[in-house]
């Protein structure tokens, strides 16, 4: 069997996808003709193929479902965040020049929850009991793996509706926040705000990541550039002490109200006090660059799953939200996001269907488009160097549709090995470049 062209096209279509382990299997032909004179330069046909498919990569960017799809989507996020930190990628290289800054901006407080760290989590002081008779402090030594972490002290105190409304406005929240530095930006310069394109450009990269409550909070990339953006300076009161003051200004005072419900009222929704502004400098002097885009790029690869804050899939039934295999507290936000979605006021928000994520909709990583480059940019580039670019001068004719996905059994296992080989690969490069220049 081993001798088979068909097995052997069959083993080079898996290894193609890096070991995928839920492959697209597509069917379909492309061809390509020469613009002028019609003639057929290339024809492609999965009818020639194993099964008559062709087998493409799932591209999930979460390890859980894809291991070696999420750790392409982890490189790709590597490589954009850091051109947009130090350039490259038709980024240009001075960007680095310019007021960056890595905040942290993080949700309040909808309760008390246990926390873990040096000090003894919640002292009591007195004997103090809530209204349902639980004890309003704690005083344990909590171990980093106790399943406490992050759990309230109370779950008939902790506000459960708006912890799932914060989550549900945190995107407009975020884009508040950004208008409010470009507003505190141009009255600390004494420019009109309409005004502003024309001085300054603001860009940014962020990140989201779930806390231990099971609360998102938002790591960004913030940099100013001139109007024409990466390649233009900022004027001259575009430092990064400005920068620095206008995102803690606009942090402040940032104000979403949710639509009025007589279930749980009108709720103003503002960031928690917790606002991190971190200087980044071009001499080094401050985080390392590299180190802050794989800070950034690790969460990209993480769920709400992986965390502990959600689960991989979507929820589509109130039996789903009791099955799954989450915290109490995790559960209870699930079930508010149910609870709250059947609202028709707040059907907007579509809480239903966003149960699986405690109602934060939207990506992991969002940046602003003249931050760096782009993951369409960055898989064209990676096509370009296996030789799937399309030559000047000619047309493609293609034709493709969806006809199933994922492995067999044997297919599967030899992925497994694959994706094995090439980690194992990317540890010895990793390994070489660590000790190569010394080990001689
Ligand atoms: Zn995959
Ligand atoms: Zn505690
Ligand atoms: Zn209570």
């Amino acid at each position: 069997m081993a001798q088979d062209p068909q097995f052997t096209r069959w083993l080079e279509q898996i290894t193609a996808t890096g070991g995928c382990s839920h492959p697209v299997h597509l069917s379909g032909s492309t061809t390509t003709l020469d613009a002028t004179t019609g003639e057929i330069l290339r024809h492609y046909d999965t009818r020639d193929q194993p099964g008559e498919r062709l087998l493409v990569r799932c591209r999930n960017r979460r390890a859980t479902v894809c291991a070696p799809c999420s750790r392409l989507h982890a490189g790709d996020t590597f490589h954009l965040v850091r051109a947009g930190l130090i350039g490259g990628k038709n980024v240009p290289v001075t960007v680095r020049q310019r007021p960056r800054l890595f905040i942290t901006l993080t949700a309040p407080s909808f309760g008390a929850v246990h926390r873990a760290g040096e000090d003894r989590c919640r002292p009591r002081r007195g004997r103090g009991q809530c209204e349902h008779g639980r004890p309003l402090g704690c005083g344990a030594l909590h171990d980093p793996a106790d399943y406490l972490l992050g759990q309230p002290l109370c779950a008939d105190c902790y506000d459960y509706p708006a912890h799932v409304l914060w989550h549900a406005h945190a995107g407009k929240l975020w884009d508040r926040f950004v208008i409010g530095v470009r507003r505190q930006l141009a009255s600390a310069a004494g420019v009109v705000q309409s005004r502003f394109p024309d001085n300054a450009r603001l860009s940014f990269a962020r990140v989201a990541e779930y806390q231990k409550r099971a609360a998102v909070h938002v790591h960004a990339i913030v940099r100013l550039d001139g109007p024409a953006g990466p390649t233009d300076e900022p004027p001259d009161w575009g430092t990064v002490d400005c920068l620095t003051d206008a995102v803690h200004a606009s942090a402040s005072r940032v104000v979403v109200r949710t639509p009025y419900s007589p279930a749980v009222g009108e709720l103003a929704l503002r960031w928690g006090i917790q606002v991190d502004a971190r200087p980044l400098h071009a001499d080094g002097d401050g985080p390392d660059d590299d180190a802050v885009a794989a800070y950034v790029a690790k969460y990209v690869t993480k769920g709400a799953s992986e965390t502990g804050a959600g689960t991989d899939y979507r929820l589509t039934t109130w039996d789903d939200i009791k099955a799954a295999r989450v915290s109490g507290h995790v559960r209870a936000l699930m079930s508010t996001c149910w609870r709250l979605g059947g609202l028709p006021e707040l059907a907007h928000l579509r809480l239903r269907s966003w149960a699986h994520t405690l109602g934060y909709r939207g990506h992991i990583l969002t940046k602003s488009r003249a931050y760096s480059t782009t993951y369409t940019a960055l898989r064209a580039d990676r096509a370009r160097h296996v030789g799937h670019e399309v030559p000047p001068g000619t047309v493609t004719d293609a034709h493709w549709r969806y006809v199933g996905s994922g492995h067999t059994p044997a297919g599967s296992q030899f992925a497994a090995g694959i994706a094995e080989d090439l980690a194992g690969l990317r540890e010895a490069i990793r390994d070489e470049r660590a000790h190569g220049g010394r080990a001689q």
